[in-house]
């Protein structure tokens, strides 16, 4: 596996070929000086981070050079496809920050004109209806070291293909009697050229063109000839395309038409992720998730419902480079973007996830003061809030310890810290439950350090968030992790499958203390709970009253250390 680092990266932008290519192009003036790209989903799924990488590469290619990026549509295969999807997938690529103004295309628009050239091929003698069965042309199309065998329909008359072709159009013939396919060569050495598929029957509705067609064209016709009816220049697509290729120079070239150049490149994986919209789609539907936009999916919905920001994953698309062969990127490389951009603009709030309560001794019952926290430590043009303080206070568990070893900064019996933006406290003694957990902290505090600074010149090394019991909103929060236990979950022992490495513990929910304000934010705001990592308001389930805080990022790479205690071990 390789993983690249951000300087790699940055190599990787530079020598991304595909930009390379495009702008040979542009000096040469190949296509008139024009670039025109095209994004073209099957809507028959949501999107994911691999389609980002193309959404980025596309898109970013029209902007860099001027021209234009198409949103197509491949919509060719009725069973499988919905509006739903064509919905998402424009919401998507809209919330990473791409627009296609007003082209926005879909193959089914272009079905009448495939139809045309189809009969255009017939006539030429290139293509013909085959009447065998699909299990019989599949026998006969040979493997990769034989050839296959010519059809017996083959040899069919041009006038027989067309009358045949246009009473399958006319639906005289059930599902499955028959397909169109292109007259090449049994016996290339490319199976995909061995006389393709280029129709087939299908009485299923379509969700754009209804039932005016009950014939269908496959992906390799309709994707070259969209292209050229669009007039993309660079059709670039990823590796497992690269076979197609010569199908695709066949199919203009047989028909004589405007000719785009294809070029592949390789697509992304990602470490403890399956990407397939057919695997997503099974963890959907066995429940092993909440849905398409559950915070753990790499659906480009479920990192925008955890909070990553859609520039966090632009920016992770540019530092994976484009390159020709596959290989894995880390998946810490995209949480690491995410932080990069989050320290950036997230403010900062006090949040207590694992509470134990600490009491001020000698604070005044009933008194309440409030503190001015900047929301964000290097922005002071982010401006500032008040957060209340009082006698009893939440601070997190993990931040006091009975036995503390000498160089403890965090709570202790006798130990001092100071309490963020409020003042020192020293902890004077513990009180215990019958089973002798420590359930109470009893501080008492130095009025004199008051906002939080040093009356004496006395330092103290621990700083801890905190909330005022009184004042505090209790909130849900969900902890999310890795969804997969594996590196790679698709290379699991014989009889296992990806969904034998579902990570159990992808999830964990809390009830946690909040600071008052953090009740207050709107749906999909992003926060750092100081000290503790990077949250959502979730979209979906928080409200006014109760709200719900996705976790987007710890403020640290805690897998690398797992990891690295493996290797170790
Ligand atoms: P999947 O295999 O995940 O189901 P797909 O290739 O069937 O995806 P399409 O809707 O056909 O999905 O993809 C639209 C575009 O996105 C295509 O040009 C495809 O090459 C590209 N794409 C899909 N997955 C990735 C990936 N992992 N990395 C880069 N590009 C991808
Ligand atoms: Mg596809």
């Amino acid at each position: 596996m390789s993983s690249k680092q951000p300087q790699e990266a940055t190599d990787a932008k530079r020598s991304n070929f595909i930009r390379a290519i495009v702008a040979e192009d542009v000096l040469s003036g190949k296509w008139g000086g024009r670039v025109v790209t095209r994004f073209p989903p099957e809507p028959n799924g949501y999107l994911h981070i691999g389609h980002a990488k193309s959404i980025c590469l596309n898109f970013g290619i029209a902007q860099e050079f001027k021209g234009h990026c198409n949103l197509r549509f491949d919509d060719t295969n009725p069973t499988k496809e919905d509006v739903e999807y064509v919905d998402s997938i424009q919401e998507d690529v809209h919330w990473l920050g791409f627009d296609w103004g007003k082209r926005r295309y879909y193959a089914s628009d272009y079905f009448e004109k495939l139809y045309q050239y189809a009969e255009a091929l017939v006539m030429r003698g290139l293509a013909y209806v085959d009447s065998q069965s699909a299990e019989a042309i599949r026998a006969s199309r040979g493997t990769l070291t034989e050839p296959g065998e010519n059809s017996p329909y083959r040899e069919r008359s041009v006038e027989e293909n067309l009358d045949l072709f246009r009473r399958m159009r006319a639906g005289e013939f059930e599902d499955g009697a028959c397909v169109l396919r292109a007259k090449i060569d049994m016996a290339s050495p490319n199976v995909l050229m061995r006389d393709p598929t280029l129709y087939r029957i299908r009485r299923t509705a379509h969700h754009r063109t209804g039932t005016a067609w009950v014939i269908y064209p496959m992906y390799d016709f309709t994707h070259c000839l969209s292209d050229s009816i669009e007039g993309v220049t660079h059709s670039l697509c990823t590796l497992e395309f690269e076979n197609n290729r010569e199908l695709y120079d066949w199919v203009l070239d047989a028909l004589e038409v405007y000719h785009p150049q294809q070029t592949e490149f390789a697509r992304l994986n990602l470490t403890y992720t399956v990407m397939s919209k057919r695997r997503l789609i099974q963890l959907v539907q066995e429940g092993c998730v909440s849905g398409w936009d559950d915070p753990r999916m790499p659906t480009i919905c479920g990192l925008r419902r955890r909070g990553y920001p859609p520039e966090a994953i632009r920016d992770f698309c540019e530092r994976i480079g484009v390159a020709k062969a596959d290989n894995m990127v880390d998946y810490a490389m995209l949480e690491h973007c995410v932080r990069e951009r989050l320290n950036d603009v997230a403010p900062r709030y006090m949040a207590v996830l694992n509470p134990i309560k600490l009491t001020i001794a000698n604070y005044p019952e009933g008194q309440t003061e409030a503190f001015e926290f900047p929301n964000h430590p290097e922005k002071p043009e982010e401006g500032s809030r008040k957060v209340p303080f009082s006698r009893v206070l939440y601070v997190e568990r993990d931040d006091f310890r009975e036995e503390a070893p000498r160089k403890w900064f965090r709570l202790a019996p006798g130990r001092e810290v100071r309490l963020r933006y409020a003042y020192y406290v020293t902890c004077k003694e513990v009180v215990k439950n019958e089973a002798g957990d420590v359930v109470e902290i009893i501080c008492e505090y130095d009025p004199e350090s008051r906002g939080g600074a040093s009356p004496d010149g006395r330092k103290v090394k621990g700083a801890l968030h905190w909330v005022s019991a009184e004042h505090a909103r209790t909130a849900e929060v969900r902890l999310y992790d890795r969804l997969f236990t594996q590196e790679n979950p698709m290379n699991v022992p014989e009889g296992k499958t990806f969904m034998d490495c579902i990570n159990p513990e992808s999830l964990t929910t809390i009830q946690a203390y909040v600071e008052p304000a953090l009740g207050d934010l709107p749906p999909g705001a992003r926060v750092q709970f100081e000290r503790i990592g990077y949250f959502c308001m979730d979209k979906e389930d928080a409200t006014p009253e109760a709200p719900v805080f996705n976790r987007t990022a710890t403020l640290r790479d805690t897998w690398a250390r797992v990891e690295r205690s493996q290797q170790q071990s």
